[in-house]
């Protein structure tokens, strides 16, 4: 058994959850999910970035402080990862003490290490990214992730992060492994930026009341981007040994906006202390809407509630993950969701759940017969295949077409071999055991393909098929049986809705 440590960005605590916070929760669950089914031990984490200065507007406009305001706001993220059927382990906070003692001690590494010295910045500063700007990396002289916003002009002393003596090992670890930097267009962005050269950071911010104070400097608080990268570590306990039980990490998933922090920075923070660099970083598209990245000011159209209370959460995991590649961008729009939902959820997936249950109810006494292979069960084993193939590397709208071409394929057998006609005749008897028992078997391959997507619905379809137990793993998947099961025929799992 492998152990496979994975986690997300953690978000910012200025607003409330959006979709596009959502598509990287979903996705990332998706991937922990299947690496479950494939017999992993799994630590997912997921959290939230509570020391940036931008919560302060917010909190003083709630009439909070600083403290009660990310206390309630982690509480109405969970809430809304929970709501999506998000499994992780643990959810980590930036002002936990866990997390302060962790950046404390990488910080106190890299000094000693003399990667850390005090200078004066002055130049382009993003007050909502928190990040300081090369004129390069302005569009019309503003920052392209905020648009709406003026850039300033910044000038302080701050302690700064000899990033640049790391450039020559970062473009050595990205050639010697590719897999460090995923999807490829992630990877060559960021070898390009390593051969531009890099310039020193800031990992300081003076006379900041918010944050964690910067070890040796009571004056300057921990610059906010820095702080939130270490949280990969403190998870996991960071500095304590105990942390290489999950350390280095198998993944972390990012939005592509933030490739440099976490495949320059990052990499280069954890080189200068000493730690072990973490296997893959995945940065995922964007949601579109309307032909626009979807954030906090393009919610108010589509809120993460009205998108999950249109068919339920696994409808609206199942149609981000299909119709959003993972290594690429979409547009949301409703009209997409109900046809996706309607073609895929409710006529090729619950029909065939339907119409499967119902014969095994009247043709066998709702019992699950004895079945020979069939050719379905042969074509089960090249989905399976296929599925692997894009799930192990993170395509996963290609593991959901590939797991939905085994539904197809079971909706064609149906037609082909007509277990009405073969009702009707005496001496079918065996012929119509073997093509629902086949059937049967291919809507719980079906559970067990599509529970990364969609987890409570592949449970219903694991229980309709008669079975209490979980559902199994893919070790088990071309032996599974489900003989003499008693099936549930009541069961609708994805009930057509007429617009
Ligand atoms: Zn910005």
């Amino acid at each position: 058994m492998s152990r496979y440590y994975i986690t997300t960005a953690i978000d910012y605590s200025n607003g409330d959850p959006h979709l596009g916070h959502a598509f990287e929760k979903i996705g990332a669950d998706a991937i922990a999910r299947y690496r479950r089914l494939c017999g992993d031990e799994v630590h997912f984490v997921i959290g939230m970035d509570e020391n940036s200065q931008t919560i302060l507007e917010p909190a003083a406009e709630a009439g909070l402080q600083p403290q009660d305001w990310v206390d309630r706001l982690a509480v109405v993220f969970e809430d809304a990862w929970k709501s999506l059927a998000i499994s992780h382990d643990d959810f980590i906070r930036t002002t936990e003490p866990r997390h302060v003692k962790a950046v404390v001690e990488l910080v106190e590494r890299t000094k000693r290490a003399g990667h850390i010295y005090e200078g004066t910045y002055e130049g382009y500063y993003c007050e909502r990214c928190e990040t300081f700007k090369q004129e390069k990396d302005l569009v019309d002289g503003r920052c392209p992730e905020h648009p709406d916003r003026e850039i300033s002009w910044t000038k302080e002393d701050n302690y700064f992060f000899r990033l640049s003596a790391f450039r020559d090992a970062l473009l050595e670890h990205i050639e010697r492994h590719p897999e460090f930097v995923q999807p490829e267009i992630r990877r060559n962005e960021i070898r390009n930026v390593l051969k531009e050269g890099l310039q020193d950071v800031s990992v300081s911010r003076p006379q900041r009341e918010w944050g964690i104070r910067f070890p040796g400097d009571e004056q300057h608080a921990v610059y906010v981007w820095y702080d939130a990268l270490i949280n990969y570590l403190s998870a996991v306990g960071f500095p304590d040994d105990r942390h290489g039980e999950w350390w280095p990490a198998s993944l972390h998933v990012i939005g592509k906006g933030i490739t440099r922090h976490h495949c320059i920075i990052w990499p280069a923070m954890l080189m200068a202390a000493g730690v072990e660099l973490p296997t893959t970083v995945w940065a995922h598209g964007y949601i579109h809407w309307g032909g626009r990245k979807l954030s906090k000011s393009a919610g108010a159209t589509v809120t993460l509630e009205s998108a999950t209370e249109r068919y339920g959460p696994d409808p609206l995991r199942y149609y981000l993950l299909r119709e959003v590649p993972w290594d690429g961008d979409a547009d949301f729009t409703w009209q997409r969701f109900d046809d996706v939902y309607n073609a895929e959820l409710a006529n090729d997936l619950g029909n065939l759940a339907n119409r499967t249950l119902a014969m095994i109810h009247k043709y066998r006494g709702a019992q699950v017969p004895t079945a020979e292979e069939t050719a379905l069960d042969r074509r089960a084993g090249d989905v399976l295949a296929t599925y692997r193939e894009a799930m192990d590397g993170y395509l996963l709208h290609q593991g959901i077409s590939a797991a939905m071409e085994l539904a197809r394929a079971a909706n064609g057998f149906i037609e082909e071999q007509a277990p009405w006609k073969l009702a009707k005749d005496d001496s079918a008897g065996a012929q119509l055991d073997t093509v629902l028992g086949s059937l049967a078997r291919a809507l719980g391959r079906l559970a067990v393909l599509l529970s990364p997507f969609m987890p409570g619905k592949c449970s219903e379809l694991w229980k309709a098929l008669g079975r209490e137990d979980g559902l199994p793993g893919l070790a088990s998947f071309a032996d599974l049986d489900l003989t003499g099961s008693a099936v549930d025929r009541q069961a609708v799992l994805f009930p057509k809705i007429e617009s």
